[in-house]
């Protein structure tokens, strides 16, 4: 299955195609030896055996395509160096309003007929404090949001661009039933269809909207997903209720001990180390964090929250704010936030984000759906404007 899996991720690669690293040519002789090193520690190594990969000294950054333990490599990039900064302080200008600015969103997961598939369900059963079951799913929530923050986003003259034009609907070029009927190889060893929605479609489905982000070409990019939170005793989250109830958000970074391995990844390794893409992302992520709190009166994740993913694979960089290498915030040029609002299997939670009182595109739905866009709107104008 391991063998399968890694023929399957080469194929994907030759899809996506190659990256050049002579892209970041032009970032020649503009960094100090501190700024590399304060980058890579504040956002890039969750693992120092990715120094593996690498070498520093004052003169030049070094990147080799295999580990150190391979005793044929060679270089890939070569970085100079400068002795002292060349940034200027303050110099940027901000706009005064979001006139023509490009704005990309993405709506986490499909939502709908394939809700169970990607297990992306909140469905609880009726008990003696609900006499009702509530169910409801994140791919939906999430593509209500994103076209509510257009609307909003639109109406003060940015330009929008949503990666998936409706529930139930991926951006691959491909249905999940059309795919596998075309990859028999796959499900002749592999029977259940939540794995391979989960390992092998899902794959394609993130690149595909990674691919589709970055050639518009935004200003900044939003993720927008709802978490949950797996209750002590292991049940799935889908139906059992939570206690807790929080907010997070991810930026780009907190490569762990292999995640050099393809070239693929070390492109964007180099791009966020030479672009201020990490900087850019981590001002949006604070700005967005701050109005999740205030406007869904919802505090920021804490260490009680047992959220044991975030000193696994994150770095901190502030309160609830997080470095994670994820798909999507790997392969997403420019600025990105990748939001995660509220426990939706939250014991009251799940009761207010199933409630029918308000309608986004004819559709009825939770009035909650439309404070959590608000919130990334206010954040996105204190990013772009303050
Ligand atoms: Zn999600």
């Amino acid at each position: 299955m391991r063998f399968l899996l890694s023929l399957f991720l080469l194929f994907q690669l030759c899809l996506f195609g190659g990256s050049d690293l002579s892209d970041f040519d032009g970032y020649q002789e503009r960094w100090t030896r501190p700024e590399i090193e304060k980058k890579l520690e504040q956002f890039l190594q969750r693992d120092e055996r990715m120094q593996n990969f690498f070498t520093l000294t004052d003169e030049v950054f070094t990147l080799y395509d295999t580990p150190i333990s391979q005793k044929e490599r060679s270089v890939e990039f070569c970085l100079k160096l400068i002795p002292s900064s060349k940034k200027e302080e303050g110099s940027t200008a901000k706009r005064k309003n979001l006139v023509g600015c490009k704005i990309a969103i993405d709506p986490g997961h499909l939502g709908g007929k394939y809700a169970r598939l990607e297990e992306r369900f909140i469905d609880i059963p009726p008990s003696l404090e609900r006499e009702k079951a509530i169910a409801f799913d994140e791919g939906t929530l999430s593509f209500l949001t994103a076209r509510y923050l257009q609307i909003l986003l639109e109406k003060e003259g940015a330009e929008v661009m949503i990666t998936r034009k409706r529930i139930g609907e991926g951006v691959y070029e491909k249905d999940f039933f059309d795919w596998l009927k075309a990859s028999p190889e796959l499900w002749w060893k592999e029977a259940h269809l939540t794995t391979l929605f989960r390992r092998y479609y899902n794959p394609l489905d993130l690149r595909a909207r990674a691919k589709r982000i970055n050639a518009y070409a935004p200003d900044l990019t939003v993720v927008i997903h709802y978490n949950s939170q797996e209750v002590a005793e292991g049940s799935a989250s889908n139906h059992s209720v939570a206690s807790s109830n929080y907010n997070m958000v991810f930026i780009p970074g907190a490569f762990c001990r292999s995640e050099l391995i393809t070239q693929e990844s070390r492109y964007e390794f180099i791009r966020l180390l030479v672009t201020d893409d990490l900087p850019a992302s981590l001002h949006l992520s604070q700005a967005i964090l701050k109005q999740f709190s205030s406007h869904l009166g919802v505090p920021v994740v804490s260490k009680n929250d047992g959220a044991r993913y975030l000193e696994n694979v994150c770095l901190k960089l502030d309160e609830g704010v997080y470095a994670r290498n994820l798909a999507l915030t790997r392969l997403v040029h420019g600025p990105v936030c990748y939001g995660e609002t509220l426990i939706q299997n939250n014991i009251d939670e799940c009761q207010t984000l199933s409630r029918k009182d308000f309608v986004i595109d004819g559709r009825r739905c939770s009035s909650r759906i439309k404070q959590v866009a608000e919130a990334y709107f206010d954040g996105i104008k204190e990013h772009l404007l303050n």
